[in-house]
């Protein structure tokens, strides 16, 4: 039995990859609508808010978007830091895990 089944794991990127191009094309959708929907309230609060969101939803369209090169590249997957095989279970939860578990929280540290 061999759970690294190149066969097995194309699969699998293939799904991520349509489900993180799905993604990409929602958040760009989002930014778009963001920046036309420039309301002009005159009103400071919300002035920051929707700059805040335009912001949350350029850093998700960048993190998709290496996710999708690294797709491409081969690194997927893979910690930058320490280049250990990030586990499934956390790729699934973030998909575009960039760092391992020990990693990611020495880089809060
Ligand atoms: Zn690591």
């Amino acid at each position: 039995m061999n759970i690294d089944d190149p066969a097995v794991d194309q699969r699998r990127l293939a799904d991520l990859r349509a489900s993180l191009t799905a993604g990409y094309a929602a958040q760009s959708a989002r930014l778009r609508e963001l920046t036309e929907l420039t309301a002009d309230t005159g009103d400071p609060g919300a002035a920051y808010g929707h700059s805040a969101l335009v912001a949350a939803t350029r850093t998700s369209i960048e993190q998709i978007n290496g996710a999708l090169r690294r797709i491409a590249d081969g690194s997927y997957g893979v910690c930058e830091k320490c280049a250990v095989r990030i586990p499934v279970a956390r790729l699934e939860a973030l998909p575009h895990a960039r760092f391992c578990v020990p990693c990611q929280s020495k880089q809060h540290g």
